[in-house]
């Protein structure tokens, strides 16, 4: 697409940071969540939506949270990688973005990685910018958490998003089956209770130890449904004689 002539003014430092002329462009802007299991590509998918538009010669900010490395990046399994703004529960987004119209930088879509952590106040600011300042918003998270409920985020993406979109890139169960549910592993069996901590989604495959609970080793692994029910981990790695059935 090409930019319209509405859009120039917000390359210009001295526009107000208010929406301005973008409330007037008649092009409605939509708020897109993609959602799906650990492992289903989701940051893959949400580094290629910001290659695409980025293309097109549009202007986006990229969002993550829980990057602990001090120097926050969207990275996916494939090898990409692209620097990241932090957000964190207190973050408002609206004005995350005023203040880059403020400076001087176009922000024309916003990709927002980890959006299951996203507060349901947070969501609804992303809807604001999307309805009153004609910000695209592509969000992209996890589905449920290993109790198998919405995250937060989720669920108010999945209440005031124009579209609503399950990744397509199938991650499968150790059967072979389309893997659904995130099941948490402490110690080498699934656990069904305590604290929604932050998923490492970004973790390497290579090192699925994302956390400590108790001094023993946390790891999550997708799981179909019916293997998540019975609690059953598969044969690797633990081997079949140490299935936790809980
Ligand atoms: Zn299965």
């Amino acid at each position: 697409m090409t930019l319209s002539p509405a859009f120039s003014p917000l390359g210009q430092p001295v526009v107000v940071p208010a929406a301005g002329d973008r409330r007037r462009h008649p092009a409605p802007a939509h708020l897109v969540f993609f959602h799906g299991p650990m492992d289903c590509g989701k940051s893959t998918l949400a580094l290629q939506v910001d290659h695409n538009q980025s293309r097109q010669g549009r202007h986006g900010l990229l969002l993550t949270q829980g990057d602990r490395s001090g120097s926050p990046q969207i990275s996916s399994r494939v090898g990409l990688r692209r620097d990241a703004l932090e957000l964190d529960g207190d973050t408002d987004v609206r004005l995350l973005v005023r203040d880059r119209w403020a400076a001087g930088q176009r922000v024309d879509y916003l990709i927002v990685d980890e959006a299951q952590f996203l507060t349901g106040a947070q969501v609804e600011q992303l809807a604001e910018l999307v309805d009153e300042s004609h910000v695209d918003v592509y969000a992209f998270g996890l589905t449920t958490d290993f109790r198998t409920r919405l995250f937060p985020g989720t669920q108010r993406l999945f209440e005031l998003a124009d579209d609503v979109q399950r990744v397509q890139v199938e991650v499968l169960c150790w059967c072979g089956l389309r893997g659904l549910l995130n099941a948490r592993v402490v110690g080498g069996e699934m656990v069904r209770e305590g604290a929604t901590v932050v998923v490492a989604d970004t973790a390497p495959p290579a090192d699925p130890v994302t956390a400590e609970d108790g001094g023993e080793a946390v790891r999550y692994q997708v799981l179909c449904r019916r293997h998540y029910t019975r609690g059953q981990l598969g044969p690797a790695p633990t081997g079949p004689g140490q299935l936790a059935l809980r």
